[in-house]
């Protein structure tokens, strides 16, 4: 990685939390707010972090970058940490987290779960919205998730790119799994970030992307020739995806007894899409058995005894 143009402002700080949270930015000024929020397993944590650096002062603002359960986990700790804090997320979601509708939302079709939480204000492309010290513009970043946004303060050109970019590799693309989107979008939102012109762009997950040294414009080549790749071969996608979706549901159990496991499998209707898209020549079970759950097994990404199957890390 290259040296930045500058460092990273005093009044942001970016808490790295790994794979099964998401990043969170915390934004601070006299009006502090935190930009996603984790994952529900890890919500006590991201209070203990944001109460630490915000020295007694009250999180006045929550903000999402989408509403994915590793993003939108710990509002509602921090909504109970602190009462009158305001919270934003992507416009068409706000009548879904008014309604709590788990369908609409994304965690019933992945069967992952999320603390329920209330939403007032909405995050509209095109607008801009204060957090902490700076005005923050909000741009559209479907792909990844079709209703995500991206933040992007222009005084230091600073991006909040949620998943729509990481540092290597890029996240599963969902509306290519119901079909109410394609590998297309996730191309508009690279474009996106490229007109933008980000010194730095913060991922939902892994180390900050400095534009400086050239790491900004290998993440868009890398995350190109990945897209590419799913476009020539979407099946590629579909076994990546429900190894993804299997991984992060054995992140949040550590450990499940083996018919827990099995109906969660059973249970969980994204990974039914993907068999239909990967190999709906093989009877179901067999599919999630033999091609999906072998390798990860084989590779010691899952761990299994005669009972249960565990978290492989
Ligand atoms: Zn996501």
């Amino acid at each position: 990685m290259g040296e930045p143009a500058h460092p990273l402002p005093a009044d942001l700080r970016v808490f790295d939390r790994g794979w099964l949270s998401s990043t969170n930015v915390l934004c601070l000024g006299e009006a502090p707010a935190l930009i996603d929020t984790g994952h529900a397993k890890h919500a006590a944590r991201t209070v203990a972090l944001v109460r630490e650096a915000l020295g007694g002062q009250p999180l006045a603002r929550i903000a999402h970058t989408h509403l994915h359960s590793d993003h939108c986990g710990g509002t509602q700790a921090l909504q109970a940490a602190w009462p009158e804090t305001a919270t934003w997320v992507p416009e068409p979601s706000l009548p879904h987290v008014r309604d709590w509708d788990e369908a609409a939302l994304t965690f019933g079709a992945s069967g992952q779960r999320c603390e329920r939480f209330a939403a007032g204000h909405a995050l509209r492309p095109g607008e801009t919205v204060r957090l902490g010290a700076r005005d923050w513009q909000v741009h559209a970043a479907p792909g990844h998730d079709a209703l995500a946004v991206l933040l992007f303060e222009p005084a230091r050109r600073i991006l909040v790119a949620g998943d729509a970019l990481w540092e290597h590799g890029v996240g599963v693309i969902f509306p290519h799994i119901d079909g109410s989107g394609g590998f297309d979008a996730f191309e508009r939102t690279l474009q996106a970030v490229e007109a933008l012109r980000p010194d730095w762009v913060i991922p939902g997950h892994g180390p900050a992307i400095v534009r400086a040294g050239g790491a900004l414009e290998a993440a868009l080549a890398q995350a190109r020739e990945r897209i590419r790749h799913f476009q020539a071969h979407p099946a590629q996608h579909a076994l990546y995806a429900a190894k993804v979706l299997i991984k992060y549901q054995m992140m949040d159990f550590g450990q499940l007894p083996r018919a827990e496991f099995d109906a969660w499998l059973a249970g969980a209707p994204l990974l039914r899409l993907l068999h239909r898209q990967h190999r709906p020549d093989l009877a179901p079970e067999r599919w999630v058995r033999d091609v999906v759950l072998a390798p990860m097994f084989d590779k010691g990404v899952l761990r299994q005894d005669a009972t249960h199957v565990r978290d492989g890390r």
